[in-house]
Formats: C-alpha cells, structure tokens, sequence
C-alpha cells in the first residue's frame, strides 16, 4: 500500500515537472492548416459539396439500368412515382457527409410500412429508412431513421405528413478481408431534424426485407433513393466526401 502510494506521487510529480519544463509552443501544431470552406446556411451546401440535387433537374441521377429518371420534378423536389423503379446517382461514394431533405404526402393514405415510405441506401446497399412515421406505428427497426430491420432510432423525430425533414448523414464505408468479410464494418452516424437518432451505428450487413444482414463485397457505390410505390419527395442533396 506504501509503496503504491510512493508510486503515484512520483507519477504526479514527475508529470508536473515536465509540463512546467514544456513551452506553451511545443504542442502547438501549425501545418498542416485545414482547408478553409464556406459554410452553408440552414442546409445549403458548404462550398466544398458535391450537389447531387438542387430541384432543378435529374443531370445527377439514373435508374439501376442507366436509364434516365422517371419520378416526377415538382417545385423543386423529386418525387417517387410507383412503378418507376429506385434512383442511383451516376457518381459512386465511399465515406461521406450526406445532407437530404424528405417529404411523406401531405394526405395520409396506408399505415405501417404503407405510409411515404421510401429508403436512402448508402453506397446502393445499406438503407436508411424513410417513412411517415408520425403517429404511425409500425415495427420499431423499420420506422424512419432506422437501419431497416436492424437497429431502431434513438428516438422518434418525425415531423408530420407533408412537412419537409432532413437527416444529416455521416458514413463511413467498410473496408473488407481477404475472405470477402468485413475488415472493418460500415458505421453510420444520423441527425433527424437535427436530433441523433443514430450514434456511429454499425451496421451489419444488408438490410433485406426478409432475412439476416448479409456481407457482400464492394466498393464505392451510388446514393440510391428507393420508390416504395408511395410518392415521397427529395429535395436540396447534397454530399461531401470524407
Ligand atoms: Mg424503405
């Protein structure tokens, strides 16, 4: 006991004589200097953004078959019509910041999964859920801003059917072995309306509708929107790659 306090005493004194022999200089760091940006203001893009969407046409986007998009372009958004399948942007992405703003009918129509549903599938595989959520109880891994069928938000922090939402997105892609199974698994970090509803999340693998996650190689892959056959709407995307 003796001996272990002696021990701790030389610790702290020896740590308070070399911070008193530091200058204040010697834990300064200079260079590199981070790049400077000009911020956005209330969701606009940062100056160092890839714009994926600004309402005025789909030039960033395609379906799966490299077709050209069949949603709707009204005031400014993008809307999901049924049928037309899924959207992916032309360009693919690894980790990233990802700003998007969403929009469920303003008519409620369905319930449970029925209701403005759609998906934001980071790198075209992992989707992060998009559906009226308000008032609107359904599975608690599906409602929106879960990682589907895998990990429910923190908490619910839906506004209601036709009011415009935003998630705030920080991604970080995985990285895989040799034996095609993750090195390290992809991590997802999610504001909803500027609350954290996901907090460096791993995510497991895929998130199929019927089944457990599962690991597929890939790299860098396309922001994809899903049309779950009811019209929810898009609009000011945008994304910064890390
Ligand atoms: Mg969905």
């Amino acid at each position: 006991m003796r001996s272990l306090l002696i021990l701790i005493l030389s610790f702290y004194a020896l740590g308070r004589s070399s911070a008193q022999e530091m200058k204040p200089e010697e834990t300064e760091v200079w260079q590199p200097e981070p790049e400077v940006i000009t911020p956005g203001m209330n969701g606009s893009a940062p100056s160092d953004a890839i714009i994926l969407f600004d309402g005025s046409s789909f030039s960033n986007w395609q379906h799966e078959d490299a077709s050209s998009v069949k949603w709707k372009l009204e005031d400014g958004a993008m809307i999901a019509q049924k049928g037309a399948g899924d959207i992916y942007t032309k360009q693919k992405f690894g980790s990233c910041q990802i700003h998007i703003e969403w929009r469920t009918p303003a008519e409620v129509v369905g319930e449970s999964q029925g209701r403005g549903n759609s998906g934001i599938f980071l790198q075209g595989v992992y989707e992060l859920q998009v559906l009226d959520s308000y008032n609107n109880r359904t599975y608690s891994n599906g409602q929106a801003g879960s990682i589907y069928k895998q990990t429910m938000p923190l908490v619910n922090a839906s506004k209601g059917p036709g009011e415009w939402q935003t998630y705030d997105i920080i991604y970080h892609a995985p990285t895989f072995n040799s034996g095609h199974e993750y090195e390290t698994p992809p991590y997802i970090t999610v504001l909803h309306n500027g609350v954290l509803i996901q907090d460096h999340t791993k995510i497991q693998g895929t998130t199929p509708y019927i089944g457990l996650p599962k690991v597929n190689q890939h790299g860098k892959g396309p922001l994809r929107l899903q049309d779950h056959n009811n019209p929810t709407a898009f609009r000011n995307i945008w994304i910064r790659e890390l």
